[in-house]
């Protein structure tokens, strides 16, 4: 194996594909001119946004009319909290969500709430999902909205996303979904699910930093986020980064023809990686649904081992992973979500998120897990805890293994 960097954080952003970057660079120096301008020089430019829109329509099974271009993830987020709540506020002013949305929504919840908004943030049970009866039972006369997320970027636990959107079809209610993780890598159709709104981003699928969209069903009454020009059909003004929109349908083409196998051999190897981290670590248990999971994604919590601890040293194994969400590590707190399932704060600290793409390989894997494994023995045998653990019998308290 040579010296290079074993990239196993792809939750957190991807390498740009070679063929995206290539569909951008015209973008930046011939096709330049502002898709809104009349004269002949901006049309490549305005062809590439509609051809992009319709690509990215395709994908979801929509109109291209509703797809709208965003500067990220958050901002899609964003918006769709936040206008919801305005359009709406005469039919009421309460808003249903989870407890494990990433901080894009948890945190606009919050801001929400001290504009008089109320919010819900319903539990999840163990492996992550949320419980429908409890979504059922949180709805009431005044609510607007809906927010779950399609799967987390922790654990890569997949939401009854079906059941929801059928719920919120039934009442009457707008169901938006935080998708960022979910986009270009397992299947989605906003029609087969009754979605209403939706969250992605170039970043996370092979694509550029920088680039969103949300996707709005036609007829939901929703207001401008940022007020100026009259791109995006007057809902989001900005000049439209053309080169970014170009690269971002690009990677989502590539994603939705290579899907298929993508998604059979990433589950594949992230089985394989589970299996031999459960088998041959001990005192370690699984974070997240087994089934129900996003194909690249594994999370374990190494008890006697303090997360950061783990991500240094395997930094200087030349491997890359996360001890949470990209947006939350450099806090010291536990991952929101790992609480939430219902892990102990000790545990929670303990935990390491591996997520693949499709550049990863077998071989890294296996390297991943041998360094992992000598990392692992060498915090536990500088852990008092640990040191305690042995003294006190095992019988106490450590599990050996859970799934
Ligand atoms: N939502 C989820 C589930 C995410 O994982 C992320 C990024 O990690 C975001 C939203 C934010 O996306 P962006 O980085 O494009 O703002």
């Amino acid at each position: 194996m040579s010296n290079k960097v074993i990239y196993l954080d792809n939750a957190a952003t991807t390498r740009v594909r070679r063929e995206v970057v290539d569909a951008m660079l015209p973008y930046f120096t011939e096709e330049y001119g502002n898709a809104s301008a009349v004269y002949s020089l901006a049309g490549g430019a305005k062809e590439a946004l509609q051809k992009s829109r319709d690509t990215m329509a395709g994908i979801l099974g929509c109109d291209s009319r509703e797809i709208y271009f965003t500067g990220c993830g958050s901002e899609s987020d964003n918006w769709a909290l936040k206008a919801a709540a305005e359009a709406y506020r005469a039919k009421g002013n309460h808003i249903i969500t989870t407890k494990i949305e990433h901080h894009a929504i948890l945190h606009t919840c919050q801001w929400l709430e001290k504009q008089g908004v109320e919010v819900t943030y319903l539990d999840v049970d163990e492996s992550g999902r949320m419980r429908l009866d409890e979504l059922r039972a949180a709805i009431r006369p005044s609510t607007i909205l809906i927010s779950v997320m399609f799967a987390n970027n922790e654990i890569g636990t997949i939401e009854p996303i079906r059941e929801i959107g059928a719920i919120a079809k039934e009442q009457g209610i707008l169901f938006h979904t935080d998708a960022v993780q979910a986009f270009g890598q397992i299947p989605i159709d906003v029609e087969e699910l009754h979605i209403d709104m939706l969250s992605a981003s170039a970043h996370k699928l092979n694509g550029p930093k920088g680039v969103g969209l949300l996707y709005i069903r036609q007829g939901v009454k929703i207001r401008s986020f940022l007020h100026g020009g009259a791109q995006e059909r007057k809902r989001r003004a900005g000049t439209e980064n053309i080169p970014g929109i170009v690269g971002f349908a690009k990677a989502a083409e590539i994603a939705a023809a290579t899907m298929q196998e993508r998604m059979e051999r990433e589950t594949k190897l992230r089985d394989y990686l589970i299996n031999r981290v459960l088998s041959e670590i001990p005192y370690t248990r699984l974070n997240g649904s087994r089934t129900k999971r996003l194909p690249g994604n594994a999370n374990f919590s190494f008890q006697f081992v303090e997360g950061e601890s783990m991500l240094i040293l395997l930094d200087m194994a030349g491997i890359c992973g996360s001890s949470g969400s990209a947006c939350t590590s450099g806090s010291l707190d536990p991952s929101h979500v790992l609480l939430a399932i219902g892990l102990p704060h000790e545990i929670a600290h303990g935990s390491l998120r591996l997520t693949l793409g499709h550049e990863t390989t077998q071989e890294e894997i296996d390297v991943t897990v041998d360094r992992l494994k000598e990392i692992i023995v060498k915090l536990r045998d500088m852990s008092p805890l640990y040191e305690d653990f042995k003294k006190g019998g095992r019988e106490r308290g450590g599990k050996k293994n859970v799934q």
